[in-house]
């Protein structure tokens, strides 16, 4: 039997996005349809992105700072690694939080349908055997991971994030394809349950986006618990019943192919906005999947939104849930835009590298004149009683103003940390500003104020 609903906002995927969309809408008054493909809500954050990986990470942690704790004094036997129990864990992290958003569901009364939603006009759309009709619809579909053509497709061996964080087994060798965020975590995951890990990255740097110095502090820091291969790539794999036989081609390059037990493949991800019969509501998706949106997240279609990753870099939860709430309150009637001065993103690796606003690199492309403060670790009092003393806080100012346009910090808590910057860069704070706020002591976070009294000291031209 068919359903139909008539409903004033449909939105169309239940990730950070669309469930946050979903409930500033209903918060403001208006009645909300949810549709989800997944039997849970949350997106590929809550399901088999951020939080299962978090989950994992906590455990590499723990077994790497029990590790540590050897050259303070105190020394554990090896780890008693119970995969069945770990994948619980995380299972149990996850269903906690897709469980609340349920909850949450029900309590603002937002109808939650299953099912996968195409568009079959301007103001309806189809999901399983239920038809809608909408106002305002939000799409907020997300995105997937890629795949590479000359990698075998069906073979268990090669996974992407999703089958990386089933954990069904702990490879000897494994090969992260990609040193992008998503395959270091991954990769610190798997190191630190016993996989000897080797990660290609075809760019001459990991985590291309952040400043170089950052990733040097990291890759330093990790010179024995990866493999790492910059400036390479890899050319073809050869599925054998012993293993997975990669060929590789640049700088760094074996000169044979190599075996592995498994490929965790980590080159990025496409958006979904191609799936979704979208032509026939009007709305334009270009050809990589990719939705446009204007400042208040409107499609080229009045009554139709877009948000999240299925509109565009970054791909990152906070972006989205932001989104969300503009998307909502424009369709409520606010004259709001999606305009932040900045997002961050976080690399949750050990060391962290954390960064916000405009990076050196950036400054210099743009022809931003910026001046730097870099306060190194090895002066930290909270860095050297936890023995992490390799990390540096960066603060990034208008040479002119002294406003803060950016930050970046590599090291343990790196991304806690980040929020102050992420307030300084949003409130215009200048130098002074930064270095008269009372940092608490001795904290990590100590190491922003001192790296703005540095600069402030150094200042000729106050204005
Ligand atoms: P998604 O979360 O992708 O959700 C889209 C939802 O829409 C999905 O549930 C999908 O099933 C559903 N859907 C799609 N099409 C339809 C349809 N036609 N009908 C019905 N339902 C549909 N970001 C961070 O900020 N921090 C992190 O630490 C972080 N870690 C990550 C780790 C991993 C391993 C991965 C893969 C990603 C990570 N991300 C992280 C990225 C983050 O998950 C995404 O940016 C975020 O989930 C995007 O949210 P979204 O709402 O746009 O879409």
């Amino acid at each position: 039997m068919s359903n139909e609903i008539k409903t004033q906002v449909v939105v169309l995927g239940a990730g950070p996005g669309g469930y946050s969309a979903a409930f500033r809408a209903a918060d403001l008054g208006l009645e909300v349809t949810l549709v989800e493909a997944r039997s849970t809500l949350g997106g590929v954050c809550l399901n088999v992105g951020c939080i299962p990986s978090k989950a994992l990470l906590h455990v590499a942690k723990v077994i790497d700072d029990a590790r540590d704790m050897a050259s303070h004094g105190v020394t554990f036997g090896a780890p008693q690694i119970d995969l069945d129990k770990i994948r619980a864990w995380k299972d149990k992290v996850v269903g906690q939080l897709t469980n609340g958003l349920a909850g949450m569901s029900k309590m603002r009364k937002v109808k939650v349908v299953t099912g996968y939603g195409k568009f079959t006009g301007p103001n309806t759309l189809v999901a399983g055997d239920t038809t809608i009709t909408f106002e305002h619809a939000i799409i907020a579909a997300g995105s997937e991971p890629v795949a590479l053509p000359f990698i075998p497709k069906d073979d268990p061996r090669v996974i992407d994030s999703t089958g990386a964080l089933e954990l069904k087994d702990i490879p000897g060798e494994m090969l992260v394809l990609g040193g992008g965020i998503i395959g270091l975590e991954m990769g610190t995951v798997y190191r630190a349950l016993g996989s000897k890990v080797s990660v290609v990255e075809f760019a001459d740097q990991l985590v291309p986006a952040a400043d170089a110095d950052l990733v040097k502090v990291y890759t330093k820091y990790n010179k024995d618990n990866f493999n790492i291969m910059l400036s390479t790539k890899v050319t073809a794999v050869e599925a054998k019943a012993d293993g997975l036989y990669v060929t590789f081609e640049g700088k760094n390059a074996p000169a044979a192919p190599v075996r592995f037990d498994k490929i965790l493949v980590a080159v990025g991800r496409r958006p979904n906005g191609a799936l979704l019969d979208a032509v026939k509501a009007g709305v334009n998706v270009d050809e990589r999947g990719f939705i446009n949106v204007d400042k208040q997240l409107r499609t080229n279609v009045g009554h139709i939104y877009a948000i999240g990753d299925v509109i565009g870099q970054p791909m990152l939860a906070h972006k989205a849930v932001h989104e969300g709430h503009v998307a909502a309150e424009v369709i409520s009637g606010m004259k709001h835009f999606f305009d932040p001065r900045c997002i961050p993103s976080v690399a949750y690796t050990d060391p962290e590298m954390a960064w916000v606003g405009i990076t050196e690199k950036e400054a210099k492309e743009k022809g931003v004149a910026v001046e730097t403060a870099t306060f190194p670790w090895a002066a930290s009092g909270r860095a050297i009683a936890s023995a992490r003393t390799e990390g540096f806080t960066k603060l990034i100012f208008d040479k002119e103003t002294h406003r803060i346009l950016g930050g970046a910090i590599v090291g343990i808590n790196a991304g806690e940390m980040l929020g102050e910057i992420c307030l300084a860069v949003e409130m215009g704070a200048d130098a002074e500003d930064i270095a008269l706020t009372i940092h608490a002591h001795p904290t990590l976070n100590e190491s922003i104020g001192l790296a703005a009294e540095m600069y402030e000291g150094s200042i000729t031209d106050l204005p």
